[in-house]
């Protein structure tokens, strides 16, 4: 089972069978990372979501609108074009 921070936890049992003391596994799963693109938290185990434009937002001129220069999507929140494995900051 996983608590919040990520870390594994065993229940162990003694031997006349009675639940024992949570201890820690040996060998605990990765902390969760932030994402440094997309503000998102994530495991490093399973990192292969990062939604993300690889242009640059322009901003509008005299002759035309606003656009994401990698794929003209005219809305700044558009979700990414470009699906990415996360980078941890
Ligand atoms: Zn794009
Ligand atoms: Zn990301």
């Amino acid at each position: 089972m996983l608590d919040g921070k990520g870390a594994v936890w065993d229940d162990t049992y003694d031997q006349f069978g009675q639940r024992g003391a949570h201890v820690r596994a040996t060998e605990p799963a990765a902390p969760a990372a932030r994402c440094v693109r997309c503000g998102v938290r994530f495991h490093p185990n399973h990192n292969y979501k990062c939604r993300r434009h690889k242009g640059a937002w322009q901003p509008a001129t005299a002759t035309r609108a606003a656009r994401w220069s990698c794929c003209a999507a005219v809305g700044r929140e558009e979700p990414g074009c470009h699906l990415a494995m996360h980078t941890a900051e």
